[in-house]
């Protein structure tokens, strides 16, 4: 069993990352992480979508070792600010992860909308695979921003991202989220396609 299931490389070494494509993934592919694989890199992600960033990073790792190669890409669509801040998520505020001054600009920039602000998280799943056309899925999860944060778990964005508990992600169990997120749900599509593919 263990020695039959083909190598997958995730392109993170994201502790949580590897545990989510785990959980879906485990049964089909052998997860492994890119300092696993011996990949050092910091892949530039200048994609003008979720999908596209995704391919990228997917691509690169699965070129560099001629494995299967998945990878992701995520951010916070706010419909009142036109899917902003998207694939800039991360550095909303011009720099690259300061989750507390992308908190204040997403506050500042939604001051005089009033509730629902609705929005959601997005996460684009890519499997690359050699001599394979790649698989490319999203998942999403819908939710509200609110007016303050609240709650002290999470990251980025989840102490203002109310979702459909009625808590922020900030205030759910790491079980819950997990169980409800934007990555989950991609990931779960594409075992779906490579599901369908092998019927
Ligand atoms: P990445 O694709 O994991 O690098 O995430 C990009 C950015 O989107 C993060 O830095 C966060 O700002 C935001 N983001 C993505 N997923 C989540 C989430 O589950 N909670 C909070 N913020 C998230």
């Amino acid at each position: 069993m263990e020695s039959n299931r083909p190598r997958l490389i995730v392109a993170s070494n994201n502790e949580n990352k590897l545990r989510e494509f785990d959980a879906i993934l485990g049964r089909l592919y052998r997860i492994i992480s890119m300092r696993e694989a011996g990949v050092e890199a910091d892949i530039e992600e200048n994609g003008a979508t979720f999908e596209e960033n995704a391919l990228i990073k997917a691509n690169f790792v699965m070129r560099l070792t001629g494995c299967a190669a998945i990878a992701d890409d995520s951010g916070l669509e706010v419909d009142a600010l036109g899917g902003a801040p998207g694939v800039y998520s991360a550095r909303y505020c011009g720099r690259h992860g300061d989750d507390e001054a992308n908190n204040d600009l997403l506050l500042e920039r939604l001051k005089d909308v009033p509730a629902p602000r609705t929005a959601r998280y997005v996460a684009a799943i890519a499997l690359a695979r050699p001599g394979m056309e790649p698989i490319v899925r999203r998942g999403e999860c819908e939710g509200e921003i609110l007016f303050a944060r609240r709650g002290t778990g999470g990251f980025g964005y989840d102490p203002l991202f109310v979702c459909e508990t009625g808590q922020t992600f900030a205030e759910v169990s790491m079980e819950t989220k997990n169980a409800i997120s934007h990555r989950k749900r991609g990931i779960a599509a594409v075992l779906a396609a490579l599901e369908e593919e092998r019927a």
